[in-house]
């Protein structure tokens, strides 16, 4: 491939190259960090192809519970085919428990547990500073429909129930994620981006200490070391629990 003629974009964590067939786009997974609107900057050895394959498995399983996504394949460990959407400029948050600006901006504590699920949408806008947006603001900007924000809604919270479930499996608490969806050429909503520890917060569940049980990307922003290994540890439970739930998919096909 002639890397550089064929860039799309390169952003803080993937590079995104255009490829001979216009609907399908090559995104490359980098090691490269970032933290605080790209004030913090850093490397995580081995990132790369560790949230390729996160983001891969997760897809995957999405798909196969009914969520459409924008994963076709991975012809290399870092690389990720998928199919071009036309992104929202947004970030739609999902929380579970409280941390991070909902506890800087609300006053919760840190780990409460809601009640119930919290969507919220962000402007992804780096100059702006990914603004926490009204649904009335939203609408006013015209970044999507007011039925299409429904259904934005509707899969977060469907995405939510299915990953908080397969996480819990994999001795991980979900805590929170950003998701990023677009359009298809057919019009349809699909999920896009990455879920990875870089998009997830993520706890170990059998900790309690507030710094050792962190498996994501505040390893980096707060500093806390091992960073490599929590990212490492994250993709070695899916994968255990994947082959656990393929097992169990093949004997059932014998009985
Ligand atoms: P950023 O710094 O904006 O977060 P990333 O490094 O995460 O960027 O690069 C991915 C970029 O590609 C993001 O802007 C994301 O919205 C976009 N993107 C992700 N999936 C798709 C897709 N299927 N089609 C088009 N653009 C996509
Ligand atoms: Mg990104």
């Amino acid at each position: 491939m002639s890397v550089g003629k064929n860039l799309l974009y390169e952003g803080k964590a993937k590079i995104i190259y255009i490829t001979d067939e216009p609907e399908i786009l090559l995104a490359h997974f980098k090691d490269d960090a970032t933290a605080f609107n790209a004030q913090k900057r850093g490397r995580i050895v081995g990132k790369g192809e560790i949230n390729c394959k996160i983001s891969q498995l997760l897809f995957q399983y999405l798909e196969e519970r009914g969520i459409r996504t924008h994963f076709i394949d991975c012809p290399a460990p870092n690389q990720m085919r998928v199919m071009r959407v036309q992104i929202f400029p947004l970030e739609v948050v999902v929380r579970n428990i409280a941390a991070g600006s909902l506890c800087q901006q609300t006053g919760l504590p840190l780990g409460t547990v809601l009640k119930q699920p919290l969507v919220e949408f962000y402007y992804k806008n780096d100059q702006l500073g990914d603004p926490l947006l009204t649904r009335d603001r939203l609408l006013l900007m015209e970044l999507a429909t007011p039925e299409q924000l429904d259904q934005l809604q509707q899969q977060a919270l469907e995405i939510n129930h299915h990953l908080s479930e397969f996480f819990q499996s994999c001795g991980i608490t979900l805590v929170d994620f950003k998701l990023e969806f677009g359009l298809d050429t057919q019009g349809t909503i699909r999920l896009a981006d990455e879920i990875s520890p870089d998009t997830c917060r993520l706890w170990n569940s059998s900790e309690t200490d507030p710094n050792n049980r962190v498996m994501d990307k505040d390893r980096f922003r707060r500093d806390l070391g091992n960073v490599e290994n929590a990212y490492q540890q994250v993709l070695e439970r899916i994968q255990m629990r994947i082959q656990g739930l393929e097992v169990r998919g093949q004997e059932k096909g014998e009985l």
